[in-house]
């Protein structure tokens, strides 16, 4: 590095919104019409193409993937000190909420076939805490998790799921569309996903009364009376109808990101095949993902050495190999943006008091307790270590990718 570097002119993006030109009209009619706040027809549009697509009886469209999560956690009911499984390796939003509700998150680590929850932790979890009522379980990165498996644990123990599909809209398990494996599911508009409203997300359920308790907590919980009548603490969490505009547009639009998503994928498979490396894996013939973001692991062997802190890497450089930092700090000096693969939860300074669980450890482990036979191989922390996530926007052109595939082979030199 450091010679003959030719960034690219416009900055290519990890994932970008891509409009399409409805989104306005939309938007458009709302501002004609005055419906500015959070009545109005796009939001019951929004929500109804969300029914149809995902197959579910209720959406309650939000302002956040994590407001939906927080409902979610509350009408699982969650009390203060309830301790509650959450995968391990994810976006804090999957596990934030149950700490709204005074909830202690419990972390469970990953399988290697899709990255998400693995079922053999989560019934080892289940051995450990037999008491545990509800399961935050995440598709990452658009992957579905093992969610039969998942749901089928949950149910002999008589556990409410919850599903963060926030990054696996589209996405389907057994033919069956992700969003629907739990008693609650939380889907995502925040502005990176696979479709967008800039912001915006929603509660997906079957239970029709559940769905309307959220709504009215979501309108800081009014009563149907003439005045401000108020029985429950509530929030202001429901979606503005301008966003709603947006996230109507794009729903159309869904299938067309996801094609686009699957081709960079499997340039990305193909490009890398001389490497060291593996793809983010599915299993295939069970589940089709959306193929959110594409990310690499680098192989154990290939790994070049590098040490991360709370907040600074440094790596070295060796022949044949490299590491996620080097490949990130050379796809930014070409103004392309990749990023680490989420930090697991259990590593993280404000969960350092919680219990995370292995499927191979035989016992709990607590990070900042050296107790090594409980440990066990953390899967989550082994991917954070040899993984990162590619430049993976669906406006990015074939020729922008074959040159991204370069820059990642010039690592390995
Ligand atoms: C994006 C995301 C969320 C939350 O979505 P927001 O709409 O940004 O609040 C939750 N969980 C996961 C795994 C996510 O990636």
């Amino acid at each position: 590095m450091g010679w003959k570097i030719i960034p690219f002119e416009k900055k290519v993006w990890l994932s970008s919104p891509t409009m399409h030109g409805e989104e306005l009209q939309y938007i458009k009619a709302a501002y004609e019409s005055n419906w500015m706040s959070t009545v109005g027809e796009n939001i019951d549009e929004t929500e109804r193409l969300a029914r149809e697509l995902i197959g579910c009886k209720a959406a309650v469209a939000l302002g956040t993937g994590t407001a939906a999560l927080h409902l979610a956690v509350k009408l699982a009911g969650v009390q203060p000190g309830d301790k509650v499984f959450c995968s391990d390796m994810t976006f804090s939003a999957t596990v934030n909420p149950v700490t709204y509700e005074g909830g202690v998150p419990v972390f469970v680590d990953s399988e290697r076939e899709t990255w998400n929850m693995d079922p053999r932790a989560l019934e080892k979890a289940f051995a450990l805490y037999p008491e545990v009522k509800t399961v935050v379980a995440a598709n990452l990165y658009g992957t579905p998790g093992k969610l039969d498996e998942i749901s089928a644990i949950c149910e002999a123990h008589g556990a409410t799921l919850i599903e963060d599909a926030a990054e696996s809209l589209g996405a389907t398990y057994k033919g069956k569309p992700t969003g629907t494996f739990g008693k609650y599911n939380a889907i995502s508009f925040n502005g990176n996903k696979i479709i967008t409203g800039s912001a915006g997300g929603m509660l997906l359920t079957d239970d029709v009364q559940a769905a309307n308790k959220a709504r009215k907590w979501s309108t800081q919980s009014r009563e149907a009376a003439p005045w401000y009548q108020h029985e429950e603490i509530g929030y202001n969490y429901r979606m503005s109808n301008v966003i709603a505009g947006v996230v109507r547009g794009q729903f159309p639009h869904l299938r067309e990101h996801m094609e686009q998503k699957k081709a960079i994928y499997y340039r990305y498979k193909e490009g890398f095949k001389d490497l060291p490396v593996s793809m983010n894996p599915f299993i295939e013939g069970e589940m089709e993902p959306n193929f959110w973001l594409s990310c690499l692991v680098i192989d154990e062997e290939a790994l070049a050495r590098q040490v991360r802190s709370d907040s600074e890497a440094l790596y070295l450089r060796e022949a044949g190999k490299s590491s996620p930092t080097e490949i990130l700090e050379t796809l930014a000096a070409h103004n392309a943006e990749g990023r680490p693969i989420w930090k697991p939860m259990h590593m993280q300074p404000v969960f350092r008091m919680n219990p995370y669980v292995t499927a191979s450890g035989n016992g709990r482990g607590k990070t900042n307790a050296y107790i090594a036979e409980d440990r066990g191989e953390n899967v989550g922390e082994d991917i954070f270590r040899r993984g990162l996530c590619l430049p993976s926007d669906n406006k990015m052109t074939k020729e922008q990718q074959e040159k991204i595939i370069e820059i990642v082979k010039s690592c390995f030199a």
